[in-house]
């Protein structure tokens, strides 16, 4: 056993981060590719991931100030882009004083920005409704808030919107979004910004001068799951998906250990409600690591861990701080053994879809109480 104590840990591999980063980006050489880093960088640690990647992109994104401003006392001076815009008056200092970029999506806001005089030769980031009725101006709205900003002398604009449904490679909603925004861009002759990691991955069309790319950075899937890469012929340096996936580098490997063994006889039960019972007589392993880590608790029996690399399935319902495995068929087992939840040799979306949700949530959900350790 390790003299640390409890030996829970997300291992985050920087090196795969920056090469994500890169392999990405390398797919629209003529945009500008935006480093999203909201959520502690999904879950990966903000600073660390924002200090690897300072010197390589041009801009972070961050849902909202608290989370830029984190950056600037850590000493990152990279432009920050706010994915929400101010949300409240005094966000228009703060984002002159720091250099934040706002993206503007409603008129309380525009009226901040107009009341607090800021600084004209500061870009503005216009967000555009184009489908997902979530944030964004309507095509009306857009035209007054657009001729208000030009004749208050504001040079530095960007339309930008987001994709609802570019994970799905067989929806056609991504490309009426693409016509939208680019019909808008070329009305109002703005550079313009839609891609997300699918629409970077899958959808050429949804390019512009700026792309935001989230997830993919962190090296795990952002499709449906399709392997299926004919539609991707579209890219035009045929770097297919699945090429493309397997040089994305899971980033963060979410591990634990056996801190107890028993063997139990069939027809004994395990875990709370006894929810489940042995059919044989059976090896059971107790992992320390449990719901309140931010392992998932709705994962159903069976959804895999790796121990020795090996893949053994959790059995029982996942308690606060400990889950039990069922370890019968490993040759080897001990006390002490290292168990990877997710990560590196244990896909990220195979335990989301036990869960019943998506990677997205799994890894902004880890809890603080996890230790980070990076290499
Ligand atoms: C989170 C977010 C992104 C990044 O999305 P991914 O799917 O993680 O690449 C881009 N744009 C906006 C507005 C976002 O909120």
């Amino acid at each position: 056993m390790n003299d640390f104590g409890r030996n829970t840990q997300k291992i985050i591999d920087l090196e795969a981060l920056k090469s994500n980063y890169c392999a990405v980006a390398s797919l629209a050489p003529k945009s500008n590719t935006i480093a999203v880093i909201k959520a502690d960088a999904y879950g990966h640690g903000a600073i660390a991931v924002s200090k690897t990647l300072a010197s390589i992109v041009p801009a972070f994104a961050v849902a909202f100030i608290d989370e830029a401003l984190l950056l600037r006392t850590n000493n990152i001076s990279t432009p920050v882009l706010l994915l929400e815009g101010p949300l409240a008056e005094r966000d228009i200092n703060l984002a002159r004083q720091y250099n934040f970029w706002l993206m503007i999506h409603s008129t309380y806001q525009l009226d901040w920005l107009i009341a607090k005089d800021y600084p004209k030769d500061q870009p503005v980031w216009l967000k555009v409704d184009t489908g997902m009725s979530r944030l964004g101006f309507c095509k009306q709205q857009l035209s007054d808030v657009i001729i208000k900003l030009r004749n208050l002398g504001y040079k530095n604009l960007v339309l930008c919107s987001h994709c609802a449904c570019a994970d799905d490679i067989n929806s056609t909603k991504t490309s009426i979004q693409s016509l939208q925004i680019k019909e808008l861009a070329n009305q109002y002759d703005l550079p313009l910004s839609l891609a997300n990691s699918a629409g970077i991955i899958s959808w050429p069309e949804t390019y512009g001068e700026w792309n935001r790319l989230g997830i993919a950075l962190y090296g795990v899937k952002c499709t449906n799951g399709h392997t299926d890469d004919s539609h991707i012929n579209k890219h035009t340096d045929n770097l297919s998906l699945s090429q493309l996936q397997c040089k994305l580098k899971p980033v963060m490997t979410l591990q634990s250990s056996i801190i107890a063994l028993r063997t139990i006889k069939a027809g004994e039960h395990v875990g709370y409600g006894n929810q489940w019972q042995a059919a044989r007589d059976s090896i059971i392993a107790t992992i320390a690591i449990g719901y309140a880590d931010g392992y998932p608790r709705n994962v159903k029996t069976g959804t895999p861990v790796l121990i020795n690399n090996t893949r053994a399935p959790l059995v029982g319902r996942v308690s606060m701080d400990m889950i039990s495995v069922d370890v019968t068929d490993l040759s080897e087992v001990a006390i002490g053994d290292v168990v990877q939840l997710w990560g590196k040799e244990l896909p990220v979306e195979i335990i989301a879809e036990c869960a019943n949700s998506i990677n997205y949530e799994l890894l902004t959900r880890v809890s603080a109480r996890v230790k980070s350790v990076y290499c």
